[in-house]
């Protein structure tokens, strides 16, 4: 429906107008009756509704409606499949609908900078591309319905430790590559309605108070059209934050923000059109709702049980299958061992915690899909009330397990360890869970371990079972989707969206994380997760895009269709991917991008494409990926732009980050010349390797060396110049040679010098 909106905001009285920059109560927007705006209701996110009726509270302490809950974030992402997240949005969306919902507080953009971030169970990946493409396909679900989303928290929102106080310290060019390009593709491809910033500064300022990030990066140049919205309390200085780009503030400051409004507008320190601007944005999202509104709309909470099932078996990464242990035969005896097994961890705590519709009992479903012939057993094995052995307990699992063919222990991190609002300390299991799994396999050869867990931790017991299953936080169907893997019903296809590093003090962030005071710097730069580990040659326990399968994939006849290409074109990419087993199964073939050459410090290689197939056995796909000037380019912050250097890059096609199996090289040719003027503190060597100003310089120089200067610089048809001499005029500015002329090389001819050099880069 078409609507005047600016003329309805001319209707609006100051006070109006400042009040729709604020919420109504902890869940709601303000509406202005007299003038038909109606208040809509906003609700987290980002795996399930946690829509509260009465009371309301941003951590997850109140009650809310039933919602399913599916597989948190790091579960959705190591699915690595696009179409299976929007399924997971389109669902939400309807659940939004049936709830008269209107915006859903998600998905989270964060990049896992530590393993140990209470908030990682809500965030993608350590890789920005992944992390992108996830968001995005959930925000497109999502908003099919004709529900909003807010992409959250913007940005560089990585730890939980001081996370209302902590001023991150990043580079611009880690900034943009790694933390923002999250970001930058989920609001490119997404379109979210809204997005929501962060608690933390960046660089000194408030996320909040950042014009740099909320209008000129996110609006100028990545297109956002929508409203931002506060992280609940986020706001410092509501005058400087709406002026700064953030239209709403979140929950209600029962007035506090409004009169400030007010007050900046009368007094002349606010432009009443920066306050109508955020009022108009926040008024097309309002009516976007309202002409989207589905009245009566409902959902089968069965059909999306079912569907949360499916989605969460490719959630799940199978992480080691030695002698083929699973999947189980479907006869002898099953000993299920571990709490978890009766009292799964399926999500994770605070704000996105979801008050799920039907809960799977993981060992009843695994009774179920085992069928007539197994014996399944059941043992305890520790407590979840607390983290030491009960060796009671303990012997108890150890019986079981020798009574059995093999033992699928349950173990993992308990709620306690990770959540909302605070940073684990450390990457290890509770005591009683590592103690069990020791015990188990000394009495028993057949050891199956599943995990539930937001986020890596360290498996000292790795070598003493056959099999380990990474379960993630997989939401209410987490059971039948176990069962459904275990036993062969389904085939295990996801890849690990993070590297699990050996030890904790391997992570790049170790050193830096959570910081000092308030006070944390992101030292790593850009090599966060794998690019680190594979650039120190560091083995991880597992890489990053590992994960088993059932059956056997082979990769053949890697194709470019150009050997050379301008950085303004795009080239295609192709790979044929066999299924060379016995059983139907989903590959997700990942295309990685080396600069063999390079100027700037680049990572070993980057993801920058990847398709999840289904293959039956026998059956071979082409797979095709497009690339374009962003799958070669690195931040350029002289240009302030994204750039590629000309030269050699290798297509890598990998299983995983570290199992390549197949490269072609490709010449890519940048279209613009970065170039840097010429000063009197640019280096010889600088000068002389640049093809266009060397003729110059050498000329110059020769003049100098034959007007008796100590300056000498090598014509082409001269004996080459003492190697020791050559290495240290490399280095020399432009300045110093004035002193080492003996008065022959002037300041005056130094600064004629500089201005030709600089006509000559500019023409
Ligand atoms: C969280 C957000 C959440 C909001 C509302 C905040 O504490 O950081 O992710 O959407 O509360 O519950």
């Amino acid at each position: 429906m078409q609507r005047d909106i600016k003329k309805l905001i001319s209707q609006m009285t100051l006070e109006e107008k400042a009040g729709m920059c604020s919420g109504l109560d902890f869940w709601h927007l303000k509406g202005v009756e007299r003038l038909g705006v109606p208040s809509i209701m906003v609700t987290d996110g980002p795996h399930g509704l946690r829509k509260q009726e009465q009371k309301g509270d941003h951590v997850g302490i109140h009650d809310s409606v039933p919602a399913t809950c599916f597989p948190t974030a790091a579960g959705l992402a190591s699915s690595w499949n696009r179409e299976l997240v929007e399924k997971v949005g389109t669902a939400l969306g309807e659940e939004c609908q049936a709830e008269g919902v209107s915006v859903l507080l998600g998905p989270g953009a964060n990049i896992k900078r530590s393993p140990l971030c209470g908030r990682n169970f809500e965030y993608f990946s350590e890789d920005p591309y992944l992390s992108s493409e996830m968001a995005a396909s959930h925000i497109k679900g999502v908003q099919s319905q004709g529900v909003g989303t807010s992409l959250k928290h913007f940005a560089a929102n990585n730890q939980e430790h001081r996370r209302m106080s902590v001023d991150v310290i990043v580079d611009e060019r880690t900034l943009r590559e790694i933390y923002l390009s999250s970001f930058e593709g989920a609001v490119k491809k997404g379109k979210p309605w809204t997005v929501m910033c962060s608690y933390n500064k960046i660089n000194g300022e408030y996320a909040s108070e950042n014009k740099n990030l909320l209008t000129e990066i996110l609006r100028d140049e990545w297109g956002f059209e929508g409203f931002v919205v506060s992280d609940w309390g986020a706001v410092n200085e509501r005058v400087k934050g709406l002026e700064a780009g953030l239209d709403l503030e979140m929950p209600s400051s029962f007035g506090v923000g409004d009169g400030k409004i007010v007050e900046a507008v009368k007094n002349g320190i606010l432009p009443e059109e920066v306050l109508d601007r955020a009022v108009e944005r926040i008024l097309n999202i309002i009516f976007k709702v309202v002409d989207n509104r589905k009245e009566n709309a409902a959902y089968d909470k069965h059909a999306h049980h079912q569907l949360a099932r499916e989605v969460a078996r490719e959630c799940m990464v199978l992480l080691k299958n030695e002698d083929n242990i699973l999947p189980l035969k479907k006869q002898g005896t099953v000993a299920i061992i571990g709490e978890f097994a009766k009292r799964p961890r399926y999500q994770g705590g605070g704000s996105s915690h979801v008050n799920p519709t039907i809960l799977d009992d993981v060992y009843e479903e695994i009774r179920k899909s085992a069928g007539d012939n197994v014996n399944v057993t059941y043992a305890q094995g520790y407590s979840l009330e607390k983290d030491e052995t009960n060796e009671g307990l303990l012997e108890e699992a150890k019986k079981a397990a020798v009574q059995a063919d093999v033992a699928v222990i349950f173990a993992g991190l308990p709620d306690h360890y990770e959540s909302e609002g605070y940073d684990r300390q450390h990457m290890r299991m509770p005591e009683s869970h590592c103690a069990l799994i020791e015990a188990i396999a000394q009495v028993q050869p057949n050891v199956v371990v599943v995990l539930s867990n937001g986020s890596p931790i360290e498996m000292s017991w790795i070598d003493k079972v056959k099999g380990v299953l990474e379960a993630y936080l997989a939401g209410q169907a987490m059971g039948g989707a176990v069962a459904d893997l275990l036993f062969g019903d389904a085939n295990p296809s996801g890849k690990l969206a993070e590297t699990f590093p050996k030890e904790l003090s391997h992570n790049p962030s170790y050193l830096n994380f959570p910081g000092e005071g308030d006070r944390v710097e992101y030292r790593e730069g850009a090599f966060v997760g794998y690019r680190y580990y594979d650039k120190k040659n560091i083995e991880p326990l597992f890489p990053f895009g590992y994960g088993l399968s059932y059956t056997a994939f082979e990769y053949s006849d890697l194709n470019i269709n150009k050997k050379e290409m301008l950085d303004t074109e795009t080239v295609t990419v192709s790979v044929k991917v066999k299924n060379i087993g016995d059983m139907t199964g989903k590959e997700v073939v990942q295309l990685y991008v080396r600069d063999v050459e390079s100027s700037v410090i680049r990572p070993e290689k980057e993801l920058k494409g990847f398709e999840k197939v289904e293959l039956k056995p026998g059956e071979e796909k082409t797979v095709v990926f497009e690339l374009d000037k962003r799958a070669f380019a690195y931040y350029n912050t002289d240009i302030k732009d994204w750039h590629v250097e000309t030269g050699e890059f290798e297509i890598l096609i990998g299983k995983s980050s570290r199992d390549i199996v197949l490269k072609e090289k490709i010449v890519v040719k940048s279209t613009v010349t970065v170039r840097k003027p010429v000063h009197r503190n640019t280096l010889m060597g600088d000068l002389l390797s640049d093809p266009n100003l060397a003729p110059v310089i050498k000329e110059f120089m020769s003049r100098a060396t034959q007007e008796n200067s100590v300056i000498s610089v090598p014509q082409d048809q001269e004996k080459p110049m003492d190697p020791i001499m050559m290495a240290i005029m490399r280095y020399t500015p432009l300045r110093a040679i004035v002193n080492f002329s003996r008065g022959a090389f002037t300041e005056e001819k130094m600064n004629e010098l500089i201005q030709k050099l600089n006509e000559k880069l500019n023409g």
